[in-house]
């Protein structure tokens, strides 16, 4: 009985984002589901689905480039999703399918993010996310957005490790760690790289996938790490170029 058992499928799949909000609710623990596309997107399509697309490969702007999250799917964004295709060995149609959709299912945690960073390493300052220059839910998106590019620049990098040193700070984490006061970390949308790659490797490749503020060896303070922010202007990395 195919038509029954696709019925009974649908149910269920239909009941399992209430169930999980209820089950949020009692604990006390906000979670989000996983999100799930439910439709083809291509050049002219919007949605808050072409936003969620639109995330999870910003990663993939190009050279100095920086990816707008705005939910309309345009050429940018089909160039992107043409590179991060080619970067895992799919057709690269620049339309979102199928494909790409299991290429991402594989690549993300049930929480959103990207399967090789966590919310926890991208904030060793407080558990709430509060504190910063923006508010708790704002400083933690941009750090699952960041993670996103992260995640793009460590497959670029042949799928080393690379470590966080830094993520989100409070304003009084950021000051007992001696951070400029308009440092992107208060945002969280800033990480202080080290790990198996040397800082000029990381800094140099860093500048194809999304970062607009990239300091490293050369820069003042940054002889021991690499700090990538999506957020910012400046770009100084002296020693490596
Ligand atoms: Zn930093």
């Amino acid at each position: 009985m195919p038509n029954t058992s696709r019925r009974t499928f649908l149910t269920a799949a239909v009941a399992i984002p209430t169930t999980a909000a209820v089950v949020g609710l009692t604990s006390g623990t906000a979670h989000a589901a996983e999100f799930k596309w439910s439709r083809k997107l291509r050049n002219g399509t919007s949605g808050s689905d072409v936003k969620q697309l639109q995330i999870r490969i910003a990663g993939y702007p190009g050279y100095n480039a920086v990816l707008a999250i705005d939910g309309k799917f345009g050429a940018k964004t089909e160039a992107a999703l043409k590179r991060f295709q080619g970067a895992y060995g799919l057709a690269k149609d620049g339309v979102a399918g199928p494909n790409t959709y299991s290429k991402i299912y594989a690549l993300q945690d049930s929480d959103n993010t990207p399967i090789h960073f966590k919310y926890s390493e991208l904030n060793k300052c407080n558990s709430t996310w509060g504190g910063g220059n923006v508010s708790a839910a704002t400083a933690k998106e941009n750090a699952r957005r960041l993670m996103w590019k992260l995640e793009a620049l460590r497959h670029a990098l042949g799928d080393k490790p690379i470590t966080i040193s830094s993520g989100f700070r409070s304003k009084s984490c950021n000051s007992a760690v001696g951070g400029h006061s308009s440092s992107r970390h208060l945002y969280g949308d800033a990480a202080d790289l080290t790990g198996t790659h040397s800082f000029c490797t990381m800094a140099k490749r860093a500048r194809y996938h999304g970062f607009a503020n990239i300091l490293g060896p050369g820069y003042p303070g940054h002889s021991d790490h690499v700090h990538v922010a999506s957020g910012g202007t400046t770009w100084s990395a002296s020693r490596c170029f």
